[in-house]
C-alpha cells in the first residue's frame, strides 16, 4: 500500500519502530516528555542558537505559558457584552492590559493581540483590504520576502494577483525607480513589505507616497523587526506611511510565538478586527496573551538597550566572520542594522550543508536564499542566515562575537571536526544560562 505522507518517511518509520516496542500509552507519553527534555538539554542549554526568527522568553513569560488561564475559553472582543461566555472578567483584565501595553510599546493608537502568528496577521490584512482578483505587490523570497505574502501563502490563498517589488540585486535595495514605474502601471491595492532576510531599513516613506497616488495602502509586515521597532532601533513604519504594522512576537520582540497587529487610523479598526474575529480566531490562548502582555512590558522597560545590543552584536559578528574569510552580504554598509547577518556559503557547500555541519558543532543557523539563487536552488540555497537575538539575551556582547566567529570559522574555513568544535561551544555556553533584559534578571552585569 502506498501512503502519501508529507513528513520525512524515515523519521516517522523510526518513531513507529520505537512505539511498537510497547502498547502502553503511558510509555508513549513518556517518550514525548523525554524528547522535550532532550531538546531542552541540547538546544536550551548547550547550543548557540543563532536562528533569526527565534527568541528566548524571560522566565516570567515562559511560566505564564503554562498558567491556568490558558485552559479557559474566551473568544470575541474584550468586555461583558462582547463575549459569548460569562466568567471572563479576569481574562478581560489580562487582555486589556495586553492591548494597552502593545499600544505603548509600538507608540500607536490600536493593537490586536489575538492572532496565533504573523501568518494570520498577514491573512487578516489581505482579508480586510482586498478581494480575490485584486493586485498586490510584495517582495520575492530571494530578496528576503516571505511565503505569507506570496502565491503559496495567505496572499495566494486570498486569490490575489501578486507582482514582485523590483530589487537591485547588487545593492539588495528596492529599485525605487522601477517600483514607481511598475506600481503606477498596475496600481496595486496593497504593497506589503515583509522581509525575513532583513539587514537594512526600507524606503517606506517613498513607497507609501507612490502607492497613495491611487489610494493604495502600504503595509509593513514587521514579523522580524517588531522588537527593533518597539525598541526604537529601526525605522518606525507607522510613522513613515505604513497603515498597518504586523509582527511576530516570537522573533525580535522576544515574547511568546504570536501575531501582533498595530495601526493608527480608526477607520481601519472595523475591517481588521472583524477579519480577526469571527474569521480567523475564536478561542485565542489567553495564556499566550498574558505572556505577550508581560513581554510588551519588558520591551517598554528594556527594549532600547536590548535591541541596540542586538544590532551591535550583528555588526560585530558580521565583521568578525568577514575578517575570517567568509563573504558577508551588506559588507559595504556595515553588515547589518538588524538582528541578522547573511553569509554567502556557496563555496563551503551551500546553506543546507553548512547549516547541518554547524548544528553538529552545536551552532544552530538556517539555510537561506540569497540574490543570485534561482527557483531550482530552493532546497539547497547559497546563503546562511545568522541571528543575534538569543545570544544577546544571554548577555553576550561584541567581544563574544569574536569567539563565536572563531567557532564558525574553525568548522567552515579550517575544516576542523565538528566534534571538537562542538565541545568548545558547549564549554562556552554551559556557564551562560540566564536571560537578561527582563524583570527577572535585569541587565547583564557588564552593562553596569
Ligand atoms: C516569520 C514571518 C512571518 C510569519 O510569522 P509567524 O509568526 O511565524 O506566523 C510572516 N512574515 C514574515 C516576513 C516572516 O519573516
Amino acid at each position: 500500500m502506498t501512503q502519501f505522507e508529507v513528513h520525512d518517511h524515515d523519521v516517522l518509520a523510526k518513531t513507529r519502530a520505537l512505539m511498537s516496542e510497547t502498547e502502553s500509552p503511558k510509555e508513549w507519553a513518556d517518550e514525548v516528555v523525554k524528547a522535550v527534555k532532550r531538546n531542552e538539554e541540547w538546544r536550551g542549554k548547550r547550543c548557540l542558537n543563532l536562528l533569526a526568527p527565534e527568541a528566548p522568553t524571560s522566565p516570567t513569560v515562559r511560566a505564564l505559558l503554562s498558567s491556568e488561564i490558558g485552559t479557559r475559553a474566551a473568544e470575541g472582543h474584550i468586555g461583558r457584552v462582547n463575549r459569548w461566555f460569562a466568567g471572563t472578567q479576569h481574562i478581560d483584565e489580562v487582555e486589556a492590559l495586553c492591548v494597552e501595553l502593545l499600544k505603548i510599546a509600538f507608540r500607536c493608537n490600536y493593537a490586536d493581540h489575538r492572532l496565533m502568528g504573523s501568518m494570520l496577521g498577514n491573512l487578516t490584512v489581505y482579508h480586510a483590504f482586498t478581494n480575490p482578483g485584486d493586485t498586490v505587490m510584495t517582495a520575492s523570497q530571494p530578496f528576503g520576502g516571505h511565503s505569507s505574502n506570496r502565491d503559496d501563502g495567505p496572499a495566494g490563498f486570498r486569490g490575489l494577483n501578486i507582482i514582485d517589488v523590483p530589487y537591485n540585486p547588487e545593492t539588495l535595495e528596492v529599485d525605487l525607480e522601477k517600483f514607481a514605474q511598475v506600481a503606477r502601471q498596475h496600481k496595486p491595492k496593497l504593497v506589503v513589505m515583509g522581509m525575513s532576510m532583513t539587514l537594512f531599513p526600507l524606503p517606506v516613506r517613498e513607497m507609501s507616497q507612490i502607492v497613495s497616488e491611487w489610494g493604495g495602502k502600504f503595509v509593513f509586515d514587521g514579523a522580524h523587526q517588531a522588537g527593533l521597532i518597539a525598541g526604537k532601533q529601526f525605522q518606525d513604519p507607522l510613522n513613515e506611511g505604513a497603515v498597518v504594522l504586523t509582527g511576530s512576537a516570537g522573533k525580535t520582540f522576544s515574547g511568546p510565538q504570536s501575531g501582533m497587529l498595530m495601526w493608527n487610523n480608526p477607520e481601519l479598526t472595523e475591517p481588521l478586527t472583524t477579519a480577526i474575529f469571527p474569521v480567523l480566531v475564536a478561542t485565542h490562548q489567553v495564556n499566550r496573551v498574558a505572556a505577550l502582555a508581560v513581554s510588551a512590558a519588558e520591551m517598554i522597560e528594556y527594549g532600547e538597550k536590548y535591541m541596540s545590543q542586538i544590532v551591535k552584536n550583528s555588526k560585530a559578528l558580521g565583521k568578525a566572520l568577514s575578517d575570517r574569510g567568509i563573504r558577508m552580504l551588506g559588507k559595504e554598509r556595515g553588515f547589518s542594522e538588524t538582528h541578522q547577518v547573511i553569509a554567502d556559503v556557496k563555496k563551503f557547500g551551500g546553506g543546507l550543508e553548512v547549516a547541518h555541519r554547524l548544528a553538529e558543532a552545536n551552532i544552530v543557523t538556517n539555510k537561506n536564499l540569497i540574490p543570485g539563487d534561482g527557483p531550482e536552488d530552493w532546497d539547497r540555497p547559497s546563503g546562511l542566515r545568522i541571528g543575534t537575538i538569543e545570544i544577546t539575551r544571554l548577555g553576550l556582547n561584541e567581544t563574544d562575537m569574536e569567539t563565536i566567529a572563531d567557532f564558525m570559522a574553525r568548522v567552515l574555513i579550517n575544516g576542523e571536526p565538528t566534534e571538537s568544535v562542538g565541545k568548545d561551544v558547549v564549554d562556552f555556553r554551559l556557564p551562560k544560562q540566564d536571560f537578561y533584559y527582563c524583570f527577572d534578571n535585569g541587565y547583564p552585569s557588564w552593562m553596569g
